[in-house]
């Protein structure tokens, strides 16, 4: 049973514009106290015609402000119309996607990936400290070599050590054995309490780890642990490519999940996406946030509700199904493109349920990834792989003068 339900573009703009109703119009009301307004009526004029059959455009010029998180406690009043429509896609992101229980999670659209990874780290290393009293050289993040520079990036704003796991370079997969090895040294040198991230999509290769991996061996060595699976790339993708994924919130080992819309979704930058089970956001809650109704819990502060709004559009127009078929006519496109490569003997990395091929740089001159926009791990002289991202807008008609100007090569 979905609560996500294809709907009409006409039903779609009536829900937007009753629930920009239902927030304060500066127009129509006198308010005095909030440092915020609708856009500029100088250059954006909300008077110009089209916008009446523009749902998104309207929210900008209305310019709602979704600070805080709206899935739990207070929120602020003056945007409770446009903040529904938040919920109700967290919602839906958190049970129809990520296999939640209803009401279980809470959640915010973050400003990307990255944010939405950070809070999950912050949270946990919060956690840590103020549960177990852990200092802040106990608790480790535990990630694996493909994975995204948000991950050094939150050790050194959070100022925690990382512990970044060996992969193999054929299946990309985290090395059990090297895992066991990394963790008992952290272990001697302190560590206590690991905030692991699991991948569900890698940026690079878009390969997926195994959880268990990664709880097996900290059970072993008798860490305790919190896991956070990165989606930013794969939360839109792989729910709906492998029906029997263990990285989603039907599984109690996951505790949270970041997802990006602005990838494979077609939103809005400013559309990453967090989810955590309930009754863990209060360990980013900072109380001195007074003047915020609800406080606030979230890294951002000030964020524009149009891109909770874009996101939301988008899932309605397809709903579950149409979105599941999107996801795999893109796939359908990745094994053609697979079965040509094989052909050309060109080796590559491929998740049999991805949109992503990774090939491996020798086979692929620099000339023709320049002129195909494909893109190298690493921006030096020598690059290792190249990849291709299946989008939208990749056709195999896209395609296949890539593979006839490697035929010509080959040849
Ligand atoms: C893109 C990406 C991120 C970061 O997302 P931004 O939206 O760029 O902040 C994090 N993790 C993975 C796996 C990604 O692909």
């Amino acid at each position: 049973m979905y609560i996500w339900k294809s709907l009409t573009t006409n039903q779609i703009k009536e829900r937007i514009f009753s629930a920009l109703q239902k927030n304060v119009d500066y127009k129509e009301r006198t308010i005095l106290g909030v440092p915020a307004s609708h856009l500029d009526e100088k250059v954006f004029n909300r008077d110009m015609g089209f916008l009446e059959d523009a749902p998104f455009l309207s929210s900008m010029v209305y310019n709602p402000n979704h600070i805080g998180c709206h899935t739990m406690g207070e929120s602020e009043a003056f945007f409770a119309g446009t903040q529904e429509i938040e919920k109700e896609l967290i919602e839906i992101v958190a049970v129809d996607i990520l296999k939640a229980e209803p009401n279980q999670c809470d959640g915010y659209v973050a400003s990307g990936g990255t944010e939405a990874n950070i809070q999950a780290m912050w949270i946990y290393r919060n956690y840590f400290k103020k549960e177990f009293g852990a200092k802040h050289d106990e608790v480790a993040i535990l990630c694996s070599d493909d994975s995204h520079y948000s991950m050094p990036k939150a050790a050194n704003i959070l100022n925690i050590p990382l512990i970044s796991a060996a992969v193999d370079d054929n299946t990309r997969l985290v090395d059990p054995v090297k895992l066991q090895v990394q963790l008992k040294e952290a272990k001697e040198n302190g560590v206590k309490h690991v905030i692991v991230i699991v991948n569900m999509m890698t940026t690079m290769f878009g390969s997926v780890d195994r959880i268990e991996t990664y709880t097996e061996a900290l059970k072993e060595c008798g860490l305790d642990y919190k896991v956070h699976v990165d989606g930013a790339y794969g939360g839109f993708v792989y729910p709906f490519s492998d029906d029997k994924s263990d990285l989603l919130l039907d599984n109690p080992e996951v505790n949270s999940v970041t997802l990006d819309a602005h990838k494979m979704v077609q939103a809005p930058f400013g559309t990453g996406i967090f989810i955590i089970r309930k009754e863990w956001m209060q360990y980013a809650t900072t109380e001195e946030a007074q003047y915020v109704e609800g406080m606030d819990a979230t890294v951002i502060g000030s964020r524009s509700g149009a891109n909770a709004i874009s996101i939301w559009m988008i899932l309605m127009t397809y709903g579950p199904h149409g979105w599941f078929e999107k996801i795999h006519i893109l796939n359908y496109r990745t094994s053609w493109l697979c079965e040509q490569l094989d052909e050309l003997g060109v080796e590559y990395y491929r998740h049999p349920a991805s949109n992503l091929v990774t090939m491996r740089a020798a086979h692929i001159p620099a000339d023709i990834a320049h002129k195909y926009g494909i893109v190298p791990d690493s921006h030096n002289d020598n690059p290792k792989w190249y990849k291709i991202v299946v989008m939208g807008h990749v056709t195999v008609d896209h395609l296949l003068p890539f593979i006839e100007d490697l035929k010509k090569i080959k040849q």
